[in-house]
Order: C-alpha cells, then sequence, then structure tokens
C-alpha cells in the first residue's frame, strides 16, 4: 500500500538521519526512560524559556520506531508552550490506540506532521511502547523542570546558616 510505505520512508529518514539528536546544555531536567519489552532508551532534557519548550536534547538507541519517534517529537514540540506540547502528546497516544483506523491518521495529520507516520505501528501492540516511549520521557521531564522552575520563584527550601556566629 503507498501510504504505508510513504509512512516507513518517513520514519526511516527520522532513524537515518535524527533531528535535534545529542545532549545539549543548558537544561532544567533530564529524564531516562526505557522500553524494555524491546530493550530501547532514551535520556531526554528540557530546557524551559519560561513555560516554552526552548529546547528538547536526546540520546537514545533501541529500535528504528523508538528512534525515529523522538526525533519526529523534537520537530513538533521545540518551540511550543508545555501545555501545547502535551497535548500533541496526547493526540499521539490517540493515534497509537486507533489499530490501524486511516481516519484517525487523517484526522490528525496536520497536528502530527511527520508523526503521523506512526499511525501504522498502532496496529502492533507490542510496537506501540517503542514509539510512546518519547513522549512519555518528554511528559516526564516537563513535569520535573515546571517543578524545578516553580521552586525557584519560592523563598528557599534549604536552611539558611544560622546567624549565631562565632563557630571558630
Ligand atoms: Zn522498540
Amino acid at each position: 500500500m503507498q501510504l504505508e510505505s510513504m509512512y516507513q520512508e518517513i520514519i526511516l529518514d527520522h532513524y537515518k538521519n535524527p533531528h535535534g539528536r545529542g545532549l545539549r546544555d543548558p537544561f532544567d531536567a533530564e529524564v531516562h526512560h526505557v522500553n524494555p519489552t524491546c530493550g530501547d532508551e532514551v535520556t531526554l532534557r528540557v530546557k524551559l524559556d519560561g513555560d516554552t519548550l526552548a529546547d528538547v536534547s536526546y540520546e537514545g538507541m533501541g529500535c528504528s520506531i523508538s528512534q525515529a519517534s523522538v526525533s519526529a517529537m523534537h520537530d513538533l514540540v521545540v518551540g511550543k508552550p508545555v501545555t501545547e506540547a502535551l497535548e500533541t502528546g496526547e493526540h499521539f497516544m490517540t493515534l497509537m490506540q486507533a489499530k490501524g483506523d486511516p481516519s484517525v491518521a487523517e484526522k490528525l495529520e496536520d497536528e502530527l506532521e511527520d508523526a503521523v507516520a506512526f499511525a501504522g505501528v498502532s496496529k502492533y501492540p507490542a510496537r506501540i511502547k517503542c514509539a510512546l516511549m518519547s513522549w512519555m520521557a518528554l511528559k516526564d521531564a516537563s513535569a520535573r523542570a515546571l517543578s524545578v522552575a516553580d521552586s525557584a520563584g519560592a523563598p528557599a527550601t534549604h536552611p539558611t546558616a544560622p546567624t549565631t556566629g562565632g563557630q571558630s
């Protein structure tokens, strides 16, 4: 089927030429996620600018689906507000639950861009986790980065040294 081979082409292209790969500084949070059923791994960092994802950098290894997924995700989420990026993640989740239904992919095409190419993966329950790993990592890292940002504005939680003085 023509559409399916086009999708495969997109996935292979992201796998061979990953977009935004490499771990970059500075970053607000780093997470490491694994998909033990397949042996996929990703280390993912997010850098926030206010509540916008200024950068999402990563390293990973594993099957083509898992590694292509993080590359396609990078394109989709960098420069977006966290809430919007996580909404896109919800739509990707919907695509993964579509069991290969082409009408779902059609509806999400504009929103998911290259990530819609993973539509075929939803027919293979064992591979869905491969495609979702990067999005889980993003959700986790974003939550951590936001909680860091929150506490930065709050009073210091670590106790300041008592100023009783003269401990010599
Ligand atoms: Zn995999």
